[in-house]
């Protein structure tokens, strides 16, 4: 048996080091493990929103200019572009700027902020398996750490969440979303962009996009899985010709899986609780994850603290953390998602039908309105204004 901790913290991207950052920082003994050796990918559109910036200032202390002079922003746009095929459905100013990021520069600045603020740091070794009750956990060396908490920040494929008793795959499986990735570099190709563009109607229940950064483009799609499994590909590929990058059918294209709906209610059993991906906390309108793992990290490192100054028993402790957690995610994530994942469905379901020049009258209808729901300034709940 390897040394005891206060928390264990598996998986190190923006979930598991805002946790790691917050606790430490706070004096509790923290250890991070990793199956990968920063810094390392994570197929990403790499697009920052107000509400994330905001985010990184309260908890970590950075500005969006602090993390330009660092190199962790290398792009922004205070413009968008909404397309239905190749027709402008909408092109505005956005209200604040959309940001844009690295994910492996992104990532690994975060976790050596943990890192300085005292969190442990294994990297290159996957957790294994896990002793919820007896909260111990496993990694691939045989190694086993024992922890008050264990916390599961390990993305989208979770194996703590799998180790949780009642966890449901197939309803998991009901909402995730498909998504291809290729990257271009700007100079390989004549048409460039510098605003963040999406696109409708390439795909059912999902949408394309390119996402501009210094020195290359980011281009993908997502799709609900179940009915884009098996023709992603082709539409893929179908998009990229009508938007004039035919040649770029044949370059390498990334595939990965996106929480797409499928959040989980009670992301806690016992002494463990899943932040980010592993819970399905991403937007379902979409897709963005990036803020829902840091504020999810930021409220579970809060309700982790309060019960060890509040529990010395283990049963207090196990049902403060349950009971707090799910309330701070109902009063600041779960009704966010849930009306993002209304509005998904109307505009899918609905304005699909009328090839979404319904959208385009709304965006005209409500302006800046929609674009403030996705960087945090309004609800997605009657776009009422947020403080
Ligand atoms: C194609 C695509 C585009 C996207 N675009 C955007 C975007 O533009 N903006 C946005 O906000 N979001 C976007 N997202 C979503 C975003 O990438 C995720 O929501 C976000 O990365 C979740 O962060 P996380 O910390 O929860 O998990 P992750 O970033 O996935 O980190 C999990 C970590 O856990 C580690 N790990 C996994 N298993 C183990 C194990 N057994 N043992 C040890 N370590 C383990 C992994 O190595 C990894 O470092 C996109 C997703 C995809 C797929």
């Amino acid at each position: 048996m390897n040394r005891a901790y206060d928390v264990v913290i598996v998986g190190g991207g923006p979930a598991g080091s805002t946790a790691g950052y917050l606790l430490s920082k706070s004096g509790f003994k923290v250890l991070l493990i990793d199956k990968s050796t920063f810094p390392r990918h994570k197929l990403c559109g790499g697009c920052i929103t107000d509400k994330t910036v905001k985010l990184l200032e309260r908890v970590f202390g950075v500005t969006a200019d602090d993390l330009k002079k660092n190199g962790v922003i290398n792009f922004e746009s205070s413009r968008y572009e909404i397309f239905c095929k190749d027709k402008l459905l909408s092109k505005r100013d956005s209200p604040a700027p959309f940001y844009f990021v690295e994910r492996y520069i992104y990532d690994n600045f975060f976790l050596r902020k943990a890192q300085q603020a005292g969190t442990e740091v294994i990297e290159g070794e996957r957790c294994t398996s896990f002793d919820i009750s007896g909260s111990k956990v496993t990694t691939s060396t045989g190694r086993m750490f024992e922890a008050k908490v264990i916390i599961g920040a390990d993305g989208f494929n979770s194996i703590v969440r799998q180790s949780f008793t009642g966890f449901d795959q197939r309803k998991w499986n009901e909402n995730l979303a498909v998504a291809l990735e290729i990257f271009v570099n700007r100079c390989d190709v004549k048409r460039q962009i510098d605003c963040p563009t999406l696109f409708f109607d390439f795909i059912e229940f999902g949408y394309a996009w390119i996402f501009p950064n210094k020195d290359r483009l980011t281009i993908g799609m997502c799709g609900l899985n179940k009915i884009n499994r098996k023709t992603i590909l082709r539409s893929f590929n179908n998009f990229l010709t009508a938007v004039g990058f035919r040649d770029l059918e044949n370059l390498k294209s990334y595939g990965y899986y996106v929480p797409y709906g499928n959040f989980l209610l009670k992301p806690v059993y016992k002494n463990a609780l899943l932040l980010g991906d592993a819970a399905g906390f991403a937007d379902p309108l979409l897709g963005e994850g990036v803020f829902f793992s840091q504020r999810s990290a930021e409220l579970a490192s809060q309700v982790i603290m309060e019960a060890f100054e509040n529990y010395k028993n283990a049963e207090g402790f196990h049902s403060y953390i349950e009971t707090k957690y799910v309330d701070a995610l109902q009063k600041n994530i779960y009704e966010e998602l849930a009306y993002a994942n209304k509005i998904r469905n109307v505009i899918f379901l609905y304005l699909s039908k009328f090839r979404y020049y319904p959208l385009k009258i709304a965006m005209d209808l409500f302006g800046d309105k929609a674009i403030e729901a996705i960087h945090g300034i309004r609800s997605y709940r009657w776009l009422r204004k947020l403080q």
